[in-house]
């Protein structure tokens, strides 16, 4: 079978691959499940693993597989799975588990381990192919009603975890009734944290760069939240008008902005950052201030990357509330399909450049 694959370490090396299909007996116990990939969304992971600034090719393979964001269906399962049955759709788990006692709990995203194992990204291949097995454990169900847009649950999985971890942290205040926030960034983990915000009862104002009007702006506004571009509000005036925010949510891929953030962020607040930066960008920053206001104001910031099963299923419970609250809003992020994984080259052409785009993926079977 056909996969899309990249040689980690060298750039742009994006081609097809060929792969035996795995069978349900890959997996030990009988718990194997055999899927049949549906969709499979791609983001700037995908173009920085093409741009060779990271990613690893699994033992005894000198390529890796790509793509993280999976939606699929499944074909057949082992004697041992209850969970799922053919016809299922599934998402699977992107982090697998490491050797941490975190990872041992199921929280292998708060690993403690250097090398961490992550489909379509580092050391294990993604699902960016026709069919993949996996353990019943690492799948997560999707119901049919959510086949549409299912392929968004793994980004919406990065939001929940970061509010969900805001919302834990902040139980050192013993209540904790968040009013404002701000979400940086309106790229698609901006815009679907601020819908999770909105789902929460959150007044939530969403920053990003471009002027209105822009078809992000248009969905943020359809959330009932506000977007200010950078280029007519600071950071800082947007805080002033409209907050003071009790979380910020960061994801605009810039460290500059997490700075701009820290002082902007209300009394008692917290700010969940998302954004991965492979750079190697610095910056003058006012550092007494900062602190002393972090220090006066008790705020907090916190680091969260991937997401565990719970976060899955928090997701899957907000897509479906999406689906009445905001209907048809999931679907308007579905912007940009390229059919075939033969079409690699159109897939990360898209990526790079296609205008307006906010979800590019790939439908891998029709
Ligand atoms: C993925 C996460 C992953 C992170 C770091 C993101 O693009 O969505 O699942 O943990 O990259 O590799
Ligand atoms: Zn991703």
């Amino acid at each position: 079978m056909k996969a899309i694959a990249v040689f980690p370490g060298k750039p742009n090396s994006a081609h097809l691959a060929e792969l035996p299909k795995p069978s349900v007996s890959d997996v030990s116990d009988g718990r194997g499940v055999l899927v049949r990939v549906l969709r499979v969304g791609v983001d700037g992971t995908d173009k920085e693993i093409n741009a060779a600034e990271y990613g690893a090719a699994p033992p005894g393979f000198d390529f890796l597989v790509l793509g993280h964001e999976s939606l699929g269906e499944v074909v057949e399962v082992g004697e041992k799975v209850t969970e799922v049955k053919p016809g299922d759709y599934v998402v699977a788990i992107v982090r697998c588990p490491g050797s941490s006692i975190y990872d041992q709990i199921g929280s292998s995203d708060m690993t403690l381990d250097d090398v961490y194992y992550e489909r379509g990204i580092s050391h294990r291949h993604g699902f960016l192919t026709e069919y993949y097995v996996d353990d019943a454990e690492y799948l997560v169900k999707v119901p049919q009603a959510l086949r549409d847009v299912g392929v968004l649950l793994e980004p919406l999985t990065i939001v929940e975890k970061g509010i969900t971890q805001a919302y834990e942290i902040q139980r050192r205040l013993r209540i904790w009734r968040p009013k404002r926030a701000a979400v940086m960034g309106a790229g698609t983990v901006g815009l679907l944290a601020t819908l999770a915000l909105r789902l929460r009862g959150v007044d939530v104002t969403t920053f990003a760069l471009d002027g209105k009007p822009n078809p992000n702006a248009e969905l943020v506004e359809a959330l009932d939240a506000r977007y200010l571009s950078t280029k007519e509000v600071t950071i800082k005036q947007g805080a002033k008008t409209f907050g003071p925010f009790d979380l910020i949510f960061e994801a605009t891929g810039a460290s500059v902005v997490v700075f701009e953030s820290m002082q902007s962020l209300g009394k008692d607040g917290v700010i969940v950052l998302s954004s991965i930066t492979g750079g190697n960008r610095t910056l003058e920053v006012p550092a007494d201030r900062i602190n002393l206001d972090f220090v006066l104001g008790n705020k907090v910031m916190v680091g969260t990357v991937n997401a565990n099963r719970d976060h899955y299923e928090a997701g899957v419970r907000d897509m479906a509330q999406a689906q009445t609250v905001y209907p048809g809003w999931l679907r308007q992020l579905m912007t940009h399909p390229v059919a075939g994984l033969e079409n690699f080259k159109e897939l990360f052409d898209t990526l790079s450049g296609a205008k307006g785009a906010i979800k590019v993926y790939c439908e891998v079977a029709a």
